[in-house]
């Protein structure tokens, strides 16, 4: 009953730019693949929800995203597609 993310499933490819450069940024992967007693990303809480908002968050795939540029993180969250 879970949704289909689209990014994590390849169905489409969507273009991430950094708000402080606006250069294309990378997608790291799900928020939730980082999370772990080793991960780097601890203090992920304080990075700032750029397209997820609050509503939406429970039924969005939120991935992880940075800036080779000015290699600034941020989270992207997908709503994901219910099928
Ligand atoms: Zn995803
Ligand atoms: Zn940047």
């Amino acid at each position: 009953m879970s949704g289909l993310c689209p990014i994590c499933n390849s169905f489409c490819t969507v273009e991430l730019i950094c708000r402080h450069c606006g250069h294309q940024a990378q997608d790291l992967g799900r928020f939730t693949d980082m999370l772990g007693p080793y991960s780097p990303y601890r203090d992920i809480e304080d990075l700032e929800m750029t397209h997820a908002d609050a509503a939406s968050t429970d039924s969005a795939c939120i991935h992880v995203c940075e800036c080779p540029t000015c290699r600034e993180s941020f989270l992207v969250g997908f709503n994901e597609w219910q099928g």
